[in-house]
């Protein structure tokens, strides 16, 4: 009979860094189960962007915890994670001056490095770049993006070195409980007997979740990137940017490449069947949106794309808890497309849980899931609009 102190559904980011914190806080029974291989999900697709700015301080919280890690990755975690820091602009629309001042004072008394910047000097940090349009812009010298493929094999090997089991090309296919306890997952290679399940299945949760008569109201969605070689005469990276007036955000990729998202291309997609490929409509969209901004881009060169699948939740931010109405089950769902650079934090958060019976690095309590049966969505005071599918990479 197999047994395990704790097991993990899901290889992605997020159950890579719980496997490797619980390890590491000294559990020895940890077995990861996904179902395909490491970083299948949303996590070998993502855009990667490592930045604080967050309309909210929970989420801000996360990342900056989460940004100590990325920074020291191969002492506190082993391997590589391939972060680097260009720094981050975030450009808002006329009319949210006001709202972007308050979400840097707010992130600046949490400790972030981070500060409003003038129009001067945004052109200083990326020029060329078109600012007639915007309202305001925040810098943050320290952030950037990272390698989510090798962040999630460098978490994984390293739970792998502190004893856990990766056990991938297995499915969970249930989470028994009885008498209001988790007492075993079924896999489609057996059981496994445990009296702690942290659910981390990304877009995929709804065969789990349903059976235990748990609904988040969750819906998983297609989101797409492309990227363009840079023009002749751009020598000189320009730094990651969220663009709230055109809802895009992008980072360099590679030595002479640029990698784009923009919001609108997202839709509700069936995960198990969507195209992994990039739309050609979107990669239109994709130029006109980098143009609007760096206009060199006007005539740049389309080197492709792909597709992941995200899950969003209700109000667009992640759910992260321990079920109050089932002991031993805990879950990171809802990574609504902003979970990457968070994963730090949030493994470490859910084995600090398990293993000291609260977290202790970032407080948890507005990621509950019960704020929806509580009629207390997540609504955040000073967001710069498109408030239901915010630009929220
Ligand atoms: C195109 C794109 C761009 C993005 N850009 C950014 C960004 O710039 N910054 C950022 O922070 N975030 C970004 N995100 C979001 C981020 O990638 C995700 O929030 C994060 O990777 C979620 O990680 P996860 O581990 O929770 O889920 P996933 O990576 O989806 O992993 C879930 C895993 O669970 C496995 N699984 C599911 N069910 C089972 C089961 N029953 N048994 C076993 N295994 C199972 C799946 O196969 C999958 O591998 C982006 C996402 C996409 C798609």
């Amino acid at each position: 009979m197999a047994t395990a102190d704790v097991v993990v559904v899901g290889g992605g980011v997020n159950g890579a860094s719980t496997a490797f914190h619980l390890a590491s806080l000294g559990v020895k029974g940890v077995t990861l189960l996904e179902r395909r291989h490491l970083a299948a999900g949303a996590s070998g697709k993502s855009g990667s962007l490592v930045r604080m700015h967050y309309t909210n301080e929970a989420e801000s919280r996360l990342a900056f915890e989460s940004l100590k890690v990325f920074r020291d990755f191969p002492n506190a975690v082993g391997g590589e994670c391939g972060f680097e820091a260009p720094g981050f602009l975030q450009l808002v629309p006329r009319g949210y001056e006001a709202a972007l001042a308050r979400n840097v004072e707010r992130q600046r008394r949490i400790g972030i490095d981070t500060r409003v910047v003038s129009p001067e000097e945004i052109l200083a940090l990326a020029p060329g770049i078109h600012l007639d349009d915007i309202g305001a812009g925040a810098w943050e010298p320290g952030s950037g993006f990272a390698d989510p493929n090798a962040t999630t094999y460098a978490f994984a090997e390293a739970a792998r070195r502190l004893g856990a089991t990766i056990a991938t090309g297995r499915e969970a296919t249930r989470i028994v409980i009885e008498n209001g306890r988790v007492v075993a997952v079924l896999t489609d290679q057996g059981r496994i007997d445990t009296p702690t399940a942290v659910v981390v299945p990304g877009a995929w949760g709804r065969a789990l979740l349903h059976p235990l008569g748990l609904d988040f109201g969750l819906v998983p969605h297609r989101v797409q990137v492309t990227i363009f070689r840079w023009p002749p005469g751009l020598a000189r990276r320009h730094p990651v940017i969220i663009d709230a007036v055109h809802q895009s955000w992008l980072r360099p990729e590679g030595a002479t490449s640029t990698l784009i998202g923009v919001e609108l291309g997202v839709g509700h997609a069936d995960p198990d069947r969507f195209h992994e490929g990039v739309d050609a409509e979107y990669a239109a969209l994709c130029r006109e949106k980098l143009a609007a901004r760096l206009p060199a881009f006007a005539g740049a060169n389309m080197r492709g794309g792909w597709a992941g699948m995200i899950m969003m939740s209700p109000d667009g931010r992640p759910i992260i808890d321990q079920i109050p109405s089932v002991a031993g089950l805990y879950v990171m769902l809802g990574d609504s497309g902003t979970s990457f650079k968070t994963s730090p934090a949030i493994g470490r958060c859910l084995a600090e849980w398990i293993v000291h019976g609260k977290p202790r690095t970032v407080d948890l309590t507005p990621f509950r899931s019960t704020r929806f049966a509580e009629g207390l969505p997540w609504v955040d005071e000073d967001h710069y609009g498109h408030q239901s599918l915010t630009i929220s990479r």
